[in-house]
């Protein structure tokens, strides 16, 4: 016999293992969308009249984010940033284009190659590559939404990519960089740096994949070729493996970090920010990280003109 559904006579869609039930499709929908709802409440992600731009790649994650503050009535635009990594990037920017279409949010592009010259990965220069690809992105969408004027940026970081970001940081004891995460990072720099969240810091990636399926969400499957064999995957799969002898790993995990976040404050080398003589933004020294590494002398206006 087929399991069925813990509240209705439906075939189960998904077995979740914590807390421990099988859910039909419908069931499982209305679970995670009222999952991620109470995470953004817990957090005071944002306000009902606040407008959020998402940061949306073409892959699940940010696919999934995209879709449900759509969903739960936020004001939603996107920005998809293409990298200029070969096919990769191209699909990825298809996918966006579709899964915006769907949702009916305005979706902006911006090019790396076209703005910058080189696309990742086509630099040459010491820094790793997913190193300055960060940055990139970083600086890009936080200049984007602050001279559009958006409230909050957001992300589809879940609940695996914080407990293997954190249990990566301990394991190397980069105790500077347990100090400032979580699931909102508030405006600072008189605004200059713009609000980030994290709507899906409590959802699991196993859900994500399953509420995408339930939503008929399309979305990239491939891994950036730079991510290969990153030691995050190794992490990951390690937590999962956890996971499944105790379920609840994760989730206490990373609720046990934001309690005891605190302590890793003294770390916390608050280097003096002021602004980038090229564009005015937040940096630590005389020229912010963004002009330096692509060696700017203007600043990029990201201003969309419109109608
Ligand atoms: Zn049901
Ligand atoms: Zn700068």
């Amino acid at each position: 016999m087929p399991a069925k559904c813990k509240f209705c006579d439906r075939p189960a869609f998904i077995k979740l293992h914590y807390p421990r039930m099988y859910l039909c499709e419908e069931h499982f929908k209305e679970y995670f969308e009222r999952k991620v709802r109470r995470t953004m409440e817990r957090y005071k992600m944002l306000k009902p009249d606040e407008r959020v731009l998402v940061a949306v790649s073409g892959g699940k994650d940010s696919a999934v984010a995209a879709y449900i503050l759509k969903k739960l009535g936020y004001k939603v635009e996107c920005l998809h940033i293409n990298l200029g990594i070969g096919d990769y990037s191209e699909k990825g920017e298809r996918y966006a284009r579709r899964q915006c279409e769907k949702i009916g949010a305005p979706l902006h592009v911006v090019r790396v190659k076209e703005l910058l010259g080189h696309g990742i990965g086509e630099v040459k220069t010491r820094r790793p590559t997913c190193s300055y690809c960060g940055l990139t992105k970083r600086y890009i969408f936080n200049k984007f939404a602050y001279d559009n004027g958006f409230d909050a940026v957001a992300t589809g970081h879940n609940l695996d990519d914080e407990a293997s970001f954190i249990f990566n940081n301990i394991m190397n004891w980069n105790t500077q960089y347990l100090a400032k995460q979580g699931p909102v990072t508030p405006a600072g720099f008189n605004g200059k740096l713009v609000k980030k969240v994290k709507p899906l810091y409590e959802v699991t990636e196993r859900e994500v994949v399953a509420y995408a399926l339930a939503s008929g969400i399309e979305y990239e499957i491939e891994e950036c070729p730079y991510a290969r064999g990153a030691t995050t995957l190794e992490w990951k799969e390690i937590l999962n493996q956890m996971e499944e002898k105790r379920p609840g790993t994760k989730i206490n995990f990373v609720k046990g970090y934001l309690r005891k976040r605190h302590l890793f404050e003294a770390e916390l080398k608050e280097a003096e920010l002021r602004e980038c003589k090229v564009c005015g933004m937040p940096a630590s020294g005389e020229v912010c990280s963004f002009c330096r590494f692509w060696g700017l002398k203007e600043p990029i206006d990201f201003r969309v003109k419109r109608q």
